[in-house]
């Protein structure tokens, strides 16, 4: 039975979606605000933890980061943001929420998100598939990329740029292409921001290890 953490500062609205939660069969344990959720989410006895942006005492934003920073091992989060929180969408992607939810929200919708972040969550913590290219040798779930044997350590953001290109080798992909599949559906912001990561990625694992396919993308070969 999967076990959910519910911080959200509306009781009213905490209680119904506890209520919702365990009618799925799902155990469920809830907080008010921000200290405390994030006390519960670093218990670690949690599978997933639906986190309110707008809590007193700490944001779920910051409950989010500094989960992300201090937590052993991964919770995925989903975020309960406000209609025009576009801001606290991006950048909570950015910290590594999983997924968002604009409030008000149909709570059919909140069930199917929670299937699919647990689901996500299974398929993560089955044995690690090691991706090869020259090399390059990457522990996806691990991450850790090793070239020619040495560790190279990367950002979270060149780790899913590089990670997502050695999943899909020997096919050239636009900017936007990477952007939507690295940066997420919600990036606001430049191409270029591909460009920058490609070089940055270049400096650390090689400047030949990405081709660059003049007027349409990247690739890399293996
Ligand atoms: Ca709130």
């Amino acid at each position: 039975m999967a076990r959910i953490l519910i911080v959200e500062d509306e009781e009213k609205l905490a209680r119904m979606l506890e209520l919702e939660l365990r009618y799925e069969g799902w155990a469920t344990d809830k907080s008010f605000d921000g200290p405390s959720g994030l006390s519960k989410a670093l218990s670690g006895e949690f599978d997933l933890v639906l986190l309110d942006v707008m809590l007193p005492g700490l944001s779920g934003l910051e409950v989010l980061r500094r989960l992300r920073r201090e937590e052993k091992s991964y919770t995925p989060v989903i975020l309960l943001t406000a209609r025009d929180g576009v801001t606290d969408k991006v950048a909570g992607l950015d910290m590594g929420a999983d997924d968002y939810i604009t409030k008000p929200f149909a709570i059919e919708e909140v069930l199917a998100r929670i299937r699919t972040a647990l689901r996500k969550r299974e398929t993560r913590q089955q044995p690690a598939e090691l991706l090869t290219a020259g090399d390059l040798v990457m522990d996806p779930e691990g991450h850790i990329l090793t070239k020619g044997g040495e560790p190279v350590n990367l950002t979270r953001r060149e780790f899913d740029l590089l990670r997502f290109l050695m999943e899909h080798p020997n096919r050239v992909f636009t900017r936007e292409q990477l952007l939507q599949q690295v940066w997420g559906y919600d990036y606001v912001g430049e191409t270029n921001a591909v460009d920058v990561y490609i070089s940055f990625l270049r400096n650390k694992v090689g400047s030949r290890a990405i081709e660059t396919v003049r007027g349409v993308g990247y690739i890399l070969r293996t």
